[in-house]
């Protein structure tokens, strides 16, 4: 499906197709493929942390592109160049508003067992305020918690809770690689998934839940960026890119050409998150991205409404005992 482009396409449509550049194996460094979306992410939390009353400060992520860029990795950040266009305005918007509901979602979860899975650059474990004794599990590809590692360190960067880096590939056996580095099962988790699905299969979508579930004792948390069917609806895609092409095409044009971020999700119909948590005894909430963008007095303008992912975002307590 993923690499097939888009069926069935409205009228003004132009088909153009996409190509899938994953392998079932493949790995990455932070400036290659999937590991430079962590970095597009820290761009956007350098950015968000900037402005004059941000919704969060992440103080390292301005390092983390800094030290990227001195490494020769070609910044195709267009922000500068399209400072006020709209669309890549709702862009940065999300990616702010997504990082506060996961930052709140910790304050408020309370545990002093915490994973967050595909960490990428997150900086939680440095810059939020832990319970004592929490203890902060990052999972990611080997090279990406390197060059994580490397930045924080040149820049004595503390973390504010125990922090455990777990280098997998969370297509393999990240669970007993979890345990091999202390996690307990028995202990209550929080746990994060954010700015990961569209990066697996819809069957590795399923193990990774299966997984986290197999892995939580009752009272753990889960926090998850999630995207429905309809969004991965090839028409809607096909409409969602036609959109941004002129955003990319002005970016080009500036020379500052913007990632194709599609090209490495898997575009597949895939399970509801949360209708999977509730049918395996979590109690649930959700919120869609408009909402949560109002919600934080972030709304996306109207005329780039479609810049703004249609997202999901899921929390879940396991309630009952399996
Ligand atoms: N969660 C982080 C955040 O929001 O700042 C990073 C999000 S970034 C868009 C995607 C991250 O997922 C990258 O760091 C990438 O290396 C990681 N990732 C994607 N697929 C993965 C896999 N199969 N194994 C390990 N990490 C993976």
């Amino acid at each position: 499906v993923a690499g097939s482009g888009p069926g069935g396409l409205a009228a003004g449509v132009r088909r153009r197709p996409l190509i899938l550049s994953r392998t079932d194996d493949d790995s990455w460094d932070i400036t290659e493929g999937v590991g430079a979306t962590a970095l597009s992410v820290a761009r956007a939390r350098a950015a968000e942390s900037s402005q004059s009353r941000p919704l969060f400060t992440d103080p390292y992520a301005e390092h983390f592109v800094a030290a990227a860029v001195a490494a020769g990795w070609q910044s195709s950040f267009a922000g500068e160049a399209l400072a006020d266009n709209r669309f890549m305005q709702a862009m940065a918007a999300y990616i702010a508003v997504r990082t506060r509901y996961f930052d709140d979602f910790f304050s408020a979860a309370g545990l002093d067992q915490v994973v967050i899975l595909a960490a990428g650059l997150d900086t939680r474990a440095w810059r939020l305020p832990w319970i004592s004794g929490t203890v902060v599990y990052e999972l990611d590809q080997p090279k990406v918690l390197e060059f994580k590692d490397e930045v924080l360190r040149e820049h004595r960067a503390e973390p504010a809770a125990r922090y455990v880096a777990v280098p997998v590939d969370l297509r393999h056996d990240w669970p007993q690689a979890l345990r091999d580095k202390g996690f307990d099962p028995a202990r209550p988790t929080a746990w994060l998934a954010e700015g990961l699905l569209p990066y697996l299969t819809a069957a590795d979508q399923d193990l990774l839940f299966a997984r986290i579930h197999q892995l939580s004792a009752v009272g753990s948390r889960v926090a998850v960026e999630a995207f429905s069917s309809e969004f991965f609806d090839p028409e809607r895609l096909a409409q969602r890119r036609e959109r941004l092409r002129a955003v990319a095409d002005a970016a080009a044009a500036a020379g500052r050409p913007v990632p194709e971020t599609e090209q490495l999700w898997y575009l597949e119909s895939r399970s509801d998150v949360a209708g999977w948590l509730k049918q395996h005894g979590w109690d649930v909430a959700a919120i869609s991205s408009p909402a949560l963008l109002e919600h934080y007095g972030r709304p996306a303008p109207d005329d780039a409404d479609e810049a703004v992912p249609g997202s999901l975002f899921v929390q879940g307590c396991l309630v009952s005992a399996k």
